[in-house]
């Protein structure tokens, strides 16, 4: 599945991504074109971007937001929502018809749009199974822009109970002490006014609205919530000795806006947290505040220290781990790393999996569906790895999520399923199954 919403791109929509070389954003560039002929070239257009590899320079934080053209709030959001206007069912962009202003927005859902009533006709039967949740999803679009203003997330507190006691979500909320009012307060924030002033969208109804909130607040917590399950699922405690935390593969979705106090969540996770460093490693780094060396030795005291370096893993293991110039690992995380799409999983991701398993490093993976959990345990099990865990994330994130150039199938949500795993598959295992057939025979 290739999903892409670079217009957002303050935000963290997640993308899967390909560590070949090839920018993830460019793959999904090319399914968008698949599905929707000249998408792509809107969405440049609307940033006031001439080519793709304008779009990897602003990116990149080559291209300041001056030069995005953008003037207001309303035409931001403008901007956004045009990249969303064409024909569900025929697939025409507005200047492909007739009458550009022809094009009517389903008004349930006010996400997907028609070029003609026969159009909306014929959809329907098709659309009607997703037109609930793509309601949710125009929604949850908006209210992200929270988190780029820094409404979102809210104030959280610190875990009252053992983080092996908190099974999910509706645990979670329900240890936020007066959580009503902490959503009251993101519900009548300045930046939730100037939102639905120049959506051009009517402001959803307060219930509505606060489970949105929820909902943005769950996809962006679900990254340090998922590092905590993932030192869990391991035995690692970061209140009984400094840990480091390797994030391979990271790219703009991670890095792009990112702030030192992202992953904050873990030190309210495990109370009286020694020292946590996480480091995030890929050749998709964005430069930004994150950007500092990584620590050769432990990070501050009572903290998350958060810092990046852009490149391949198995190269910054080579350069800077094997001579000890950064901590070693006690857990690598790789969020979506898509490896089961990867057109060339021998360049990018082989060399960063074996040096997992031979280093017997503790890792954890995370997946969209169960299907691309599937294919990746299927890579994993034939690399010999020794699977210690798999399943559905208990911190998955909450956000429905789209394909853009497709509105009318199953979404997504980030961080949905994990594997984990740690060093090869033992000998005495293997020999023990050899046994075992041979016993059979
Ligand atoms: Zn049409
Ligand atoms: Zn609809």
């Amino acid at each position: 599945m290739a999903q892409s919403d670079p217009n957002s791109s303050q935000t963290s929509t997640g993308t899967p991504r390909d560590l070949t070389g090839v920018y993830s954003d460019e793959l999904g560039f090319f399914t968008m074109d698949m599905n929707v002929p000249g998408l792509s070239k809107v969405i440049l257009q609307k940033l006031n971007m001439k080519d793709y590899e304008d779009y990897r320079a602003a990116l990149e934080g080559k291209k300041g937001a001056e030069g995005f053209g953008i003037h207001s709030y309303h035409e931001m959001f403008q901007k956004m929502e045009d990249t969303y206007k064409f024909c569900a069912e025929c697939r025409r962009l507005p200047s492909n018809l007739p009458d550009p202003k022809a094009l009517r927005r389903c008004k349930r859902c006010q996400n997907v749009y028609y070029c003609c009533k026969e159009c909306q006709r014929a959809n329907w039967p098709t659309h009607k199974k997703f037109c609930k949740t793509l309601k949710l999803v125009a929604i949850d679009r908006l209210v992200e822009w929270l988190v780029f203003t820094g409404d979102l997330p809210f104030p959280t507190d610190v875990w009252p109970k053992p983080a092996s006691q908190v099974s999910g979500w509706d645990d979670w909320f329900s240890m936020q002490g007066e959580l009503d009012n902490r959503l009251d307060a993101v519900l009548t924030s300045r930046y939730m006014g100037i939102l639905w002033s120049n959506a051009g969208k009517p402001r959803p109804e307060e219930p509505e609205l606060r489970e949105s909130v929820k909902r943005v607040s769950t996809e962006f917590l679900s990254r340090p919530l998922t590092i905590g399950m993932g030192l869990l699922n391991f035995g690692l405690d970061p209140s009984a000795r400094p840990l480091t935390v390797h994030v391979v593969g990271a790219s703009h979705n991670e890095t792009l806006n990112a702030r030192v106090s992202d992953l904050d969540e873990l030190v309210r996770m495990f109370p009286g947290t020694q020292a946590l460093q996480v480091v995030m490693v890929g050749p998709e780094v964005v430069d930004g505040s994150i950007t500092r060396p990584p620590l050769s030795g432990y990070g501050p005291r009572g903290q998350v220290y958060i810092s990046s370096k852009k490149g391949f893993y198995h190269d910054f293991w080579e350069t800077l781990v094997e001579t000890q110039e950064v901590m070693r690992p006690d857990l690598v995380v790789g969020f979506h790393p898509g490896f089961h799409v990867s057109t060339g999983l021998a360049e990018g991701w082989l060399p960063t999996l074996l040096l997992l398993r031979d280093y017997k490093i503790p890792s954890l993976f995370t997946m969209y569906n169960e299907q691309e959990l599937k294919c990746s345990l299927q890579i994993l099990v034939d690399l010999e790895c020794r699977i210690t865990a798999h399943g559905v994330n208990p911190f998955s994130s909450l956000k429905p999520e789209q394909v853009q150039s497709s509105p009318n199938k199953p979404v997504a949500y980030c961080h949905s399923h994990y594997v984990a795993f740690h060093g090869p598959v033992e000998e005495m295992d293997m020999g023990e199954e050899q046994q075992e057939e041979e016993e059979e025979n």
